[in-house]
């Protein structure tokens, strides 16, 4: 299973609207469905297939009412999609309703444990597990914090999450902190994937820490820190899932992007006329190399703005499909020039073997592409949509080899040195690009 999704929590007046705006700024994080639970006595859940706006057209919002909600955007790679969240779960003699961004590791065995225990599950991804998980040790231990503690013991890999029962929400992020998540208050109580999700309601924001767990009741909020790992945030976050808005674990997104061109260019100069990004999470890095290099930047690709991300769209067919009608070249800026190409990433190499062609079309004299991180070698098992390492163009090959493979005079990746100076922190997740895998994910 993996997913990465955006998610949501609050305790505030106009709770189910509020999400809805909420998820709206969340819609980067996943496409393909989207929901909200709100408290009223029971637990009422509306979700479906597409973006927010078409999950809750018409008059289904008003549907919704109560000060006590959690939401959910989910992109998916495998599992039935009608698997949308909040998913609903029962166990113990409970109900409870749950938002999870990441992924478990040790999801199949832990649900064997419990089907001998004799619970029955009812959904096929891991996320319910995490529900059924806090609720058996709710009614051993009687205590929520306690529970959530027996949870962290019990459940490995990545998770930031959102349970709703009995009137209650609790709120958690993995004691590695691999995803982010971000709480605010003001008029309410509030928790986001991403602080950019929750500024638009003048809220004070800050980071849930790593092994943090809330709890929301009728007598307000209460929160302790249960335990604590090794830190890994996913430097992915920085590279390209966050929005370049969003200030995750202290880092603004944008600032962390702009300082990875400027050591791009420090390390790998090209000798170039213009700077050109893959719009629109390649623009930071791309004005870093301009201001360290001196090249100018100017706006080589348009992006039509109405199709979603090739990256997190599954299929291979309508990836290509939508890269042709996602990008295309301005003549004028590329014409005779030889052109400095800055991308955050590159996966299967497809979209940039693609890109490549399309500007030497457009009358590009040289190529030389700039990507502001190291080479994607290794999978992702903390729900991140990686390829497997066959579908990765620099998992076996040399940068030489995917050079050729895409076309370019010249190709140079970020170093891992490099990126974490720009990021400035040394506690990040970077498995997928070195194949060191933090221990505690896998620890069962
Ligand atoms: S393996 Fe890569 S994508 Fe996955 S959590 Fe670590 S840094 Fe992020």
């Amino acid at each position: 299973m993996r997913e990465k999704c955006g998610i949501f929590a609050a305790k505030t007046e106009n709770a189910p609207k509020k999400a809805y705006y909420a998820l709206l700024a969340l819609q980067h994080r996943g496409q393909e469905s989207a929901g909200i639970s709100v408290w009223r006595n029971k637990i009422k859940t509306i979700k479906g297939l597409g973006l927010v706006s078409e999950v809750f057209k018409g008059n289904k919002l008003r549907q919704l009412k109560g000060s006590i909600v959690i939401g959910h955007v989910r992109y998916s790679t495998s599992g039935s999609l009608n698997e949308a969240q909040p998913l609903e779960a029962f166990c113990c003699g409970k109900h409870i309703a749950v938002v999870h961004n990441g992924t478990l590791t040790n999801f199949l065995p832990l649900r064997r444990h419990y089907e001998r225990l004799g619970v029955k599950f009812k959904h096929s991804v891991d996320s319910e597990l995490l529900g059924i998980s806090f609720l058996w040790h709710l009614r051993e231990t009687g205590d929520e914090f306690e529970a959530m503690g027996e949870v962290f013991g019990e459940v490995k890999g990545a998770y930031s999450l959102a349970f709703l029962f009995d009137g209650k929400i609790l709120v958690a992020r993995d004691p590695v902190g691999f995803r982010p998540l971000s709480y605010g208050s003001g008029d309410g109580y509030y928790f986001a994937s991403e602080d950019s999700a929750l500024r638009m309601f003048n809220l004070e924001t800050k980071d849930v820490r790593p092994g943090e767990v809330f709890l929301l009741s009728e007598d307000g909020i209460e929160s302790r820190i249960i335990e604590t790992g090794e830190h890994h945030g996913c430097v992915f976050e920085y590279i390209y899932f966050a929005r370049p808005d969003s200030t995750i674990d202290g880092v603004n997104v944008y600032t962390a992007r702009v300082r990875m061109g400027e050591e791009l260019a420090k390390e790998s100069p090209a000798d170039g006329d213009v700077v050109i990004a893959v719009p629109d999470s390649g623009r930071a890095a791309a004005l870093g190399f301009s201001r360290i290099s001196g090249i100018p930047y100017s706006e080589g690709l348009i992006k039509n703005r109405y199709i979603g991300r090739t990256f997190i769209t599954p299929g291979q067919f309508y990836r290509e499909l939508k890269v042709k009608l996602k990008l295309s070249p301005v003549r004028k800026v590329i014409e005779g020039k030889s052109v400095v190409l800055v991308d955050d990433s590159i996966v299967r190499g497809t979209t940039m073997k693609r890109i490549v062609s399309m500007l030497r079309r457009a009358g590009a004299r040289e190529v030389h592409v700039r990507i502001a991180s190291p080479p994607i070698r290794y999978p992702c098992y903390m729900g991140v949509d990686i390829p497997t390492r066959h579908e990765l163009i620099a998992a076996f090959g040399s940068v030489e080899k995917v050079r050729e493979s895409i076309g370019a005079d010249s190709l140079a990746y970020l170093s891992v040195d490099g990126l974490k100076k720009a990021v400035g922190r040394r506690d990040l997740c970077l498995a997928c690009l070195t194949g060191e895998y933090p221990e505690w994910a896998f620890r069962f």
